[in-house]
């Protein structure tokens, strides 16, 4: 392609940042990308009682913390600052000022209470709710009228009766709608305001964009802005609607399948890189059958061709799934770091209290089996605090046992009389106390790990060990020794 890629993401600053949003939001990124274009970051901010600034926060931290990152936009800048449609109105103003005096738009005076009631009385007669057109065809002496009066008036766009509107789709292929079947939209607010239609559509040409990419919830906008762009003489972009995200079920993915916004991921412990390539194959496949793509692979990889028509199914348990497979191959120093804030969170100051090399002895233990970071706090508990209670289950079965006590009080002398302890050395002295003991190892290493951890399961127990330390170990011993002589 010749002429430079210039792509948007624009999102409504009125909600969190989801799965949905973040998907254009990458798809947009990869598209410029690939094609060494640039990708804008665009505030469209102009539903006043919607919009917030912590919104604008949330929105630019999400798009960071997945690790893409705007060519232009909001403390970026760039040639067509402001990137906050708030601040750009007199370019919104003009536009309007020239539909109005082409003829291509008119005041609409219809108080909300109104157009509210013609809508329920449309909805009982069975026709499908819209603007009437009213004010449409209102004489000027009406007009001077009720703008004596001083009512309050929004613009509207005037839509042919008929005709058709249509784009060739860069993912659906030909989309037609019939003007007869759009409302004359509004492209001004009362309150001074563009709608959205108009100011994406303005802005859009002044940012020189290229394609549209976004999602299909948006399709029904398409044709009117099409009108908004023929009617100001700007040149179209193309237009790439992408498949609906879908539950299990295949409907519409929404808060009743569970999280759906980024940050909801982020603390629960899924990591960005995972998040990115799973986000990446809702609707799109690289053409073979790779699923784990590093962000090169995809970027090199992406095009719009290889995203699909049909709606792409969200499944979380495949996103588990490669949360763990990035999780497994990060780097230690990472997964520490990435570790840490989680223990911080959920055990609190315990986790603070320990050095740095123990906590990252203790995570890494688990790097092999958890799915997300906010399993580790439950993981690893006992590596920061003296197991309180024993396992039911364990207690019955090994606690429980005839000679309980002495196999413990074995383990323990024998560790004891180690000088260096670690995995190696820590399984022969377990193994040696059984066979003095003249008992098999598992019996006692089970034993000793319902001992040391109050679990029955985790991590091999001869690396756990070594990692809690002999004092911490010969303690726990100790106690678990007292315990079974109380059970009596
Ligand atoms: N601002 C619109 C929204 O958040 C999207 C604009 C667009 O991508 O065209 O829904």
């Amino acid at each position: 392609m010749s002429k430079e890629i210039r792509v948007r993401m624009a999102p409504a600053p009125t909600g969190r940042f989801h799965i949905g949003t973040a998907r254009t939001t990458l798809y947009n990124w990869l598209f410029a990308r690939h094609h060494g274009g640039t990708f804008i970051l665009r505030i469209e901010d102009t539903d006043q009682s919607r919009s917030s600034q912590e919104n604008v926060r949330q929105i630019m931290d999400a798009i960071r913390w997945l690790g893409l990152d705007w060519d232009e936009g909001p403390e970026v800048d760039g040639p067509h600052a402001p990137y906050f449609q708030s601040q750009r109105l007199q370019l919104y103003r003009d536009a309007v000022d020239r539909l109005l005096a082409q003829g291509d738009a008119y005041p609409c005076y219809c108080a909300p209470v109104e157009l509210e009631e013609r809508r329920r009385e449309m909805q009982r007669q069975g026709i499908p709710p819209r603007y009437d057109r009213r004010c449409r065809d209102l004489s000027q002496p009406d007009r001077e009228r009720l703008e004596a009066e001083g009512r309050p008036r929004a613009i509207r766009f005037a839509v042919p009766d008929e005709g058709t509107t249509s784009w060739d789709d860069l993912v659906r292929g030909r989309v037609e709608f019939q003007d007869s079947e759009l409302d004359d939209f509004v492209v001004m607010k009362s309150d001074g305001f563009p709608s959205y239609i108009l100011a994406c559509a303005v802005d859009d040409t002044e940012m020189a964009i290229t394609h549209v990419l976004r999602g299909e919830d948006l399709i029904s906008g398409t044709p009117r802005q099409i009108h908004v762009f023929r009617a100001l003489g700007l040149p179209l972009p193309r237009f790439g609607h992408l498949p609906m995200i879908l539950a299990p079920d295949r409907s519409k993915l929404s808060k009743r399948h569970g999280a759906t916004g980024i940050d909801e991921y982020r603390a629960r412990g899924f990591v960005p890189d995972a998040m990115v390539n799973f986000i990446a194959l809702l609707g799109w496949s690289s053409g073979d059958d790779r699923e784990i793509l590093s962000r090169g692979e995809m970027i090199e990889a992406f095009s719009i061709e290889g995203i699909g028509k049909s709606g792409a199914v969200f499944d979380a348990e495949k996103l588990e799934w490669m949360n763990g497979v990035y999780l497994r191959q990060m780097s230690a120093e990472e997964y520490v770091a990435r570790a840490r804030p989680f223990l911080e969170s959920a055990l609190g100051s315990v986790a603070e209290t320990f050095e740095d090399d123990y906590v990252a002895r203790v995570v890494l233990l688990e790097q092999e089996r958890a799915k997300t970071l906010a399993e580790l706090p439950e993981l690893t508990e006992f590596f920061f605090r003296d197991p309180e209670e024993y396992e039911d289950k364990g207690e019955r079965r090994w606690f429980r046992q005839e000679g309980a006590g002495e196999v413990l009080a074995a383990v323990r002398e024998a560790l004891q009389a180690l000088d260096r302890f670690d995995d190696a050395a820590i399984e022969s002295a377990v193994r040696a106390a059984a066979e003095k003991l003249d008992t098999k190892a598992g019996p006692v290493i089970h034993t000793t790990r319902l001992a040391t951890t109050g679990r029955t399961k985790g991590p091999g127990l001869f690396e756990l060990l070594a990692v809690l330390g002999k004092e911490r170990v010969l303690q726990r011993l100790e106690r678990a020794e007292q315990y079974i002589r109380d059970l009596g």
